[in-house]
């Protein structure tokens, strides 16, 4: 029986962040890779999420974590996916 550890390594590929800007309103996606890049494979993933600012304004911005749905319209958002690792 393997642990499944929350980080960012350890992510489903097909695992998506969504993040919104409240001071300018701004919605924009971040890559995990662009993540792992700056934080490293071991951050935790919730870490990471607080950590994600805007890059127009450099205001904080609050995230959701999902996955994109087989038809590639809209997207599962699930607070806690760990039920998704295979
Ligand atoms: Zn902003």
């Amino acid at each position: 029986m393997s642990q499944y550890r929350d980080v960012l390594s350890d992510l489903h590929p097909r695992h998506q962040f969504h993040a919104h800007c409240h001071p300018c309103g701004r919605f924009f996606e971040v890559p995990v890779t662009a993540l792992i890049e700056r934080l490293g494979p071991d951050t935790p993933t919730t870490v990471a999420m607080q950590k994600i600012t805007c890059a127009q304004c450099g205001g904080r911005a609050s995230v959701n974590r999902g996955y994109p749905k087989e038809d590639g319209e809209g997207y599962f958002l699930r607070p806690n996916p760990l039920d998704k690792r295979p």
